[in-house]
């Protein structure tokens, strides 16, 4: 969602006259866009802040502005008060005010009618920064932004406000124009994604998007995340399944493998609701991928009830599974109420041990791949290799020396680990 934030405001930025520099040192303004989901995400962008402080120093004329959940929409006087070199806060997924505030900057420099030019361009479509046109393959569009769930440990809510769908048209538009400036992949970003629409007026689905964005142009892939199980419908899966551009790839966390914790969470699932659904996305779509989020050591979380977690993971092998130790965030309602009685140690034990289940589950998945002919769609160059995904979001590598840049091409894989493999083109 912030590298989604981040691109929009370059967006904004470069129409308003500014462009890319390589250091900090070279820039006029300095945006910090910031993630506070856990405590480690939170002092790296603390951390980040204070060692901005000797450039404004040196060049009071510098513009610094913090964006995203440090501030949340309901502002941080604290952090305000705490780093003063900060000239303007934005909240997530609002470049508004740091727009504004340097609109009226330059409409200090310039005449009404430039000024009038410049607010009816930063009214229009996404226009990606410079660098990206023609060189950006895969974009994310957010389609729900804020959260109104309130799983129990989640500070994501109360920073990001409540949920709401993003008007379906706007979407549309948005992907169209993607497309035109050369994006072949879209991934259609939500909290809770797959409740996309049921707060708009006109009650429109995620699945109902799907069709409609199928049908673009240009594209060649799309996909969404991430889903809460409550939500995946049989439309939806069947959608995924029928539209040949919609990867068949679904991120769905089950965060707990006990129905205990899971209530404590207040996810509002059983493991066996989500057991049924992971058989029903492999029955109704053949070769999906899915992968899951599970956090470790929540509070009053037994060495039974871990357990539990690990027997499960054990046993649905998900292609991924994206770990995290618990972190008790500020205002939320386990932090209030629970006790973070799992010591460091104990959740680093945890964490470790479904670790290594998953290396072991990801390099089986993957070795079935070993000899096969998949389609890969190349996203990057770096150092003599090609890199790109799967419909099924596995990454592949490929030397070669041909511009494969945007192209899906068929490549045959001969090496396969955990976290990625190795392929030569099929000519
Ligand atoms: N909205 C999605 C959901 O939970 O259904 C996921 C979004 S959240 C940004 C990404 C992941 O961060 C969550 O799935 C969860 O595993 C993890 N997370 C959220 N709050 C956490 C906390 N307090 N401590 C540790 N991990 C946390």
């Amino acid at each position: 969602m912030n590298v989604a934030d981040s691109r929009r405001l370059a967006s904004e930025l470069e129409k308003m006259g500014y462009e890319p520099t390589i250091t900090p040192n070279d820039a006029d303004v300095i945006v910090l866009n910031t993630c506070v989901v856990r405590q480690s995400a939170e002092n790296k962008a603390i951390g980040r802040l204070s060692s901005l402080r000797p450039l404004k120093t040196k060049n009071p004329d510098l513009v610094i502005s913090l964006m995203g959940c440090l501030i949340g929409v309901r502002g941080n006087s604290r952090i305000q008060e705490r780093f003063p070199w900060v000239d303007v806060v934005s909240p997530p997924s609002d470049p508004g005010p740091l727009l504004q505030y340097l609109g009226e900057r330059l409409a200090r420099e310039k005449s009404q009618a430039q000024t009038d030019q410049l607010n009816a361009l930063l009214d229009g479509e996404l226009v990606l920064p410079r660098e990206e046109q023609g060189r950006l393959v895969s974009a994310y569009i957010p389609i729900v932004y804020g959260c109104s769930h309130a799983c129990t440990y989640c500070i994501i809510p109360s920073k990001r406000g409540i949920e709401h769908s993003r008007p379906y048209a706007e979407v549309l538009a948005e992907a169209q124009s993607l497309a035109r400036q050369g994006v072949k992949e879209i991934t259609l970003l939500g909290q809770i994604v797959d409740r996309y629409g049921l707060d708009l007026p006109e009650k429109r689905t995620l699945a109902g998007l799907l069709y409609d964005l199928d049908k673009i142009d240009g594209l060649k892939r799309i996909r969404f995340l991430t889903s809460h199980p409550n939500w995946m419908t049989n439309t939806l899966l069947d959608a995924v399944a029928k539209l040949p551009r919609v990867c068949p790839h679904i991120e769905v966390p089950i965060q707990a493998g006990d129905d205990a914790v899971l209530e404590a969470m207040r996810r509002g699932y059983t493991v066996q609701a989500y057991r049924d659904l992971v058989n029903k996305i492999r029955d109704r779509i053949p070769g999906a991928s899915i992968a899951t989020d599970i956090i470790v050591g929540f509070p009053g979380e037994t060495d039974e009830q871990f357990q539990e977690t690990y027997d499960l993971l054990n046993e649905l092998r998900m292609d991924v599974a994206h770990l995290a130790r618990y972190s008790p965030r500020e205002g939320t309602y386990s932090a209030r109420k629970l006790e973070d009685n799992v010591p460091a140690a104990e959740k680093m034990h945890r964490f470790r041990l479904l670790e290594e289940l998953q290396e072991g589950i990801s390099a089986e998945i993957n070795a079935r791949y070993q000899g096969q002919t998949v389609s890969v769609l190349f996203e990057t160059f770096s150092r003599g290799r090609w890199r790109g995904r799967t419909p099924t979001n596995k990454l592949v590598f490929v030397e070669n020396d041909q511009d494969l840049l945007g192209q899906e091409r068929d490549v045959q894989i001969n090496w396969t680990g955990p976290w990625s493999m190795i392929g030569t083109l099929v000519e």
